[in-house]
């Protein structure tokens, strides 16, 4: 079956419909109104001051009747300006709303797109593009201001026609052919912005990702000890010539069209004047009537131009806005299954078989035949040098990428059967590099999941994780704000600081199984150890997976994993593993062991 064709016209009108008809349905009406308004405003002098001024050189002066001429004009003009001020801020406030409606749907697309698209330079474009589609096509107030141009605009086309065909017809056949001309030369300066907007949305992308990394407070400390701000500057100023390259090249396209352009206006007002003369000069039509049809003709060629213009007006924003809606349906990368997942008592079994991954796009094999098994309510440490794909071995237990080869089992069911958000919910994770929201400490371990007793099970789980006093600490307690993005008196709390609000938030999900990526790197040896004893209440019964590079850490869990190349080299408890002649593990234990007394 032929595919139906995309039309990018109507998928947007379609968009700006349905935002008009979610945010604000009177957002159409109220435009309609504001035109009639609008184009009925001059009348309210044009009626009434020739009737005053009649009346006031007439020879009989009606005084009365003057006052009233002027105080109807005046009351007209008040009357119609006002409501067309109100309306007015009324639908700029709409804009606004459409705007920031566009703007929030992509942000809300980005937390909820595949993990795997967030590092994909093709997904990271059509982000961009889709930011871009809301600026460029102005949004949907802009498309629905392109409309109504026409619509105003077609009532005049109307009237200066049937003016025209009475007095001076060929006009209408001179400005409509040079018109058509024009609109196909503005056709193809259209085609080229549409066509390079790709081009230009990439260059966009990466130049406002290094201003980012520029302004961005977290890389300051770096920029300044690796005086990194010079090199910064030169892949700005690399972009910054990509760009001007890039206008070069469109002016370079467009010039012949400019030139083009320059002479159809000129054909036109050389064959109006030619036409209008002869009819004249010949004496077909008087001189007023000629001045008559040459403003007549004025009128309609600027109409007819902008009924055309905001036709192609349409068309180009609605591209642009397209880009927005393409986001929106952005295909998933993974294949997402409705199974439910059983709630068991006993927690859950969690198996790979024969896993092996690479990153996408890369080609590189970071996973090998990984097979392990965790039984409900085991705990798992898993150990290896840097880059052995510890971490990725988590991320696809989570499901931020799928498997290459192999398969994952949670209960003897491939985990992509299962429901992506039950699934989803199964883990309670602390990754290496988690991050804190600039949102209030409280805000940050329950993540809207608010209730009448939060307040108490917060100051437990900082109890917990040994944060409570610094908590308390804090001008506004567990209300204050991480970070000073949003208030001045935020904090900036230390790294172990922050890591123990990442565990806090993680415990207080309290889901079945829990991962903890290295979750001691940033603390102290106090609160390491603090973490340590209190590892098995803070855990409990639940099922876990632990990485550390303390290797001390692993004697309190059930079994050790040794990852090596991507492969699971050694398996066992502690006590087997370290006294294994030859083993990584009993290397690396030995090794570590002698720096700590
Ligand atoms: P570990 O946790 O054992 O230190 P990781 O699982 O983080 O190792 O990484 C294993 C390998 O995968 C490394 O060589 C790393 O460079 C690569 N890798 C990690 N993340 C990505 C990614 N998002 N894209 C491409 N390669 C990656």
């Amino acid at each position: 079956m032929k595919d139906k064709k995309i039309s990018p016209t109507r998928e947007s009108l379609k968009y700006c419909f349905r935002q008009i008809k979610q945010y604000k349905r009177s957002y159409l009406p109220l435009s309609v109104l504001n035109v009639i308004i609008g184009a009925a405003a001059p009348f309210a002098e044009l009626i009434f001051l020739p009737l005053a001024v009649d009346a006031l050189t007439a020879e009989e002066k009606n005084v009365s009747l003057i006052i009233t001429y002027f105080l109807i004009m005046s009351v007209l003009t008040i009357l119609l300006q006002g409501a067309n001020s109100i309306i007015s801020i009324h639908l700029a406030k709409c804009e606004d709303m459409f705007l920031n409606a566009s703007s929030m749907e992509i942000s809300a697309r980005c937390m909820e797109i595949d993990f795997s698209l967030t590092e994909d330079k093709h997904a990271l474009d059509r982000i961009k593009k889709a930011r871009d589609g809301i600026q460029w096509s102005g949004g949907t107030h802009n498309i629905a201001n392109a409309f109504f141009t026409i619509i105003s605009n077609g009532i005049k086309i109307a009237g200066v026609i049937a003016v025209l065909i009475i007095n001076a017809p060929v006009l209408l056949i001179i400005i409509g052919v040079l018109l058509t001309l024009s609109a196909i030369i503005n056709a193809r300066k259209n085609d080229i912005d549409i066509k390079n907007f790709t081009e230009l949305s990439g260059i966009n992308r990466i130049f406002g990702h290094i201003c980012w990394e520029m302004e961005d407070f977290r890389y300051g400390k770096d920029v300044r000890l690796y005086s990194a701000a010079g090199m910064m500057l030169e892949k700005t100023s690399q972009q910054i010539k990509r760009l001007s390259d890039y206008w070069e090249n469109i002016n370079r396209l467009k010039f012949p069209l400019n030139i083009l352009d320059v002479i159809v206006n000129v054909l036109r007002d050389f064959g109006t004047y030619l036409y209008l003369g002869v009819l004249a000069i010949t004496g077909k039509i008087t001189i007023g009537t000629f001045s008559q049809m040459l403003s007549a003709g004025g009128t309609l060629h600027s109409s007819l131009q902008a009924v055309i213009l905001g036709v192609q007006d349409i068309v180009k924003r609605s591209s642009y806005m397209y880009e927005i809606i393409r986001f929106m349906d952005y295909p998933p990368a993974m294949e997402k299954g409705d199974r439910k997942i059983e709630k068991l008592k006993s927690g859950h079994e969690i198996e790979f078989k024969n896993v092996s991954f690479s990153y996408p796009h890369t080609g590189v094999s970071v996973l090998k035949d990984v097979s392990i098994k965790l039984k409900a309510g085991e705990k798992l440490s898993v150990v290896g040098l840097n880059g052995a794909g510890k971490t990725t071995f988590i991320k696809l237990l989570c499901r931020l990428y799928d498997v290459e080869s192999g398969e994952i089992l949670l209960d003897g069911v491939n985990i992509r059967e299962y429901d992506y958000d039950e699934y989803m919910k199964l883990f309670s994770v602390v990754f290496q590099d988690f991050r804190l929201l600039a949102f209030s400490a409280k805000d940050n371990i329950l993540l809207g999941q608010d209730d009448e007793n939060s307040d108490e099970e917060v100051d437990g789980l900082f109890e917990k994780t040994g944060i409570l006093k610094k908590i308390n600490s804090l001008p506004k307690g567990r209300d204050t704000m991480m970070f000073k993005q949003f208030d001045k008196e935020g904090v900036e709390l230390s790294g172990g600081e922050q890591q123990k609000m990442a565990i806090a938030r993680a415990l207080y999900k309290d889901a079945p199984v829990i991962i903890l990526d290295e979750p001691t790197a940033a603390l102290d040896p106090v609160a390491e150890y603090e973490i340590y004893r209190q590892f098995d209440s803070l855990v409990g019964g639940k099922t876990a997976v632990y990485i550390s590079h303390r290797l001390s850490s692993c004697k309190f869990c059930d079994n050790i994993a040794v990852f090596s190349e991507g492969t699971v080299k050694e398996y066992g408890t502690h006590d087997e593993l370290v006294h294994k002649p030859d083993g990584i593990y009993a290397e690396m234990f030995k090794a570590q062991a002698q720096y700590y007394v």
